[in-house]
């Protein structure tokens, strides 16, 4: 039997969510067994969420995990941790083996992805694509070894990666009781790799030894003037 992957998505209300979730749902629905946990930034069930899982058919289980006021309010707020620890706190509590993924709702997912991560024994890594300006984050092998990583932020951290490029095992995660996501935007993935007590050279990796993405961090434009509406409005006299 398959293991089990326990894709821990992080969502929060905003026009695009639906769309968001609606085109993951769609990949996820080609994947076999997964266990969907959805995370929501709120405080209140979102039953369009809800019910919309409720006809995937994808077996999923739904999480309030609200940010943190005190969070809220900076500037640079590190997003969709409250969640990702939530789902985390979830497996843990829940699951005895398999896998651990974070995958962000606007992220786009080849479905060979997880073909890939679903053997991962501690801890493996894979490029992203679309990431910073650089286009690409990815850890760089020689001769099929660990050399280092390609980021367009390296900033001091340890694993300078995206969320979207490592996976967890279970059993692993479980071995590491402490291990869990910080609040410091921008270092989120640093401080959980960090917590998890890896080094890059036991990292196992993926998607034909780097050289293949898989996943890619798109991410959707808020919902404004199209080049269609900005010449509906031209052509109407009204305002955007
Ligand atoms: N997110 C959240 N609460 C927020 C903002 C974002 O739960 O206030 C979620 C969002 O749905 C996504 C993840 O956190 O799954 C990362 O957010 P986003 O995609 O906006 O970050 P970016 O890709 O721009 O770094
Ligand atoms: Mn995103």
């Amino acid at each position: 039997k398959l293991p089990t992957i326990y894709i821990i998505t992080p969502t929060y209300r905003r026009p695009e969510q639906m769309p968001e979730l609606i085109r993951f749902a769609q990949t996820l629905m080609n994947v076999p067994n997964i266990h969907w946990i959805v995370a929501d930034d709120a405080n209140t069930t979102n039953y369009d969420v809800v019910d919309y899982l409720t006809y995937s058919s994808i077996p999923h289980t739904y999480l309030l995990t609200p940010m943190p006021e005190k969070y809220k309010q900076l500037s640079i707020k590190p997003k969709g941790v409250a969640n990702r620890n939530g789902g985390l706190m979830w497996v843990r509590e829940h699951a005895t083996s398999g896998v651990v993924y974070f995958a962000d709702d606007d992220n786009t997912y080849d479905i060979r992805l997880f073909q890939e991560i679903r053997y991962t024994e501690r801890v493996s890594m894979f490029p992203v694509g679309l990431v910073t300006k650089a286009g690409l984050s990815s850890p760089v092998l020689k001769n099929g070894k660990f050399h280092g990583w390609y980021d367009g932020w390296i900033a001091k951290r340890k694993f300078p990666v995206d969320m979207a490029g490592f996976a967890v095992s279970v059993q692993y995660l479980l071995k590491m009781q402490n291990a869990e996501m910080p609040y410091k935007a921008g270092y989120e993935e640093d401080g959980f790799l960090r917590s998890l007590k890896i080094e890059p050279e036991e990292i196992e990796f993926k998607a034909d030894k780097c050289t293949k993405i898989y996943v890619w961090h798109t991410q959707t434009k808020k919902n404004g003037p199209s080049q269609r509406t900005i010449l509906q409005s031209k052509y109407n006299g009204t305002n955007l």
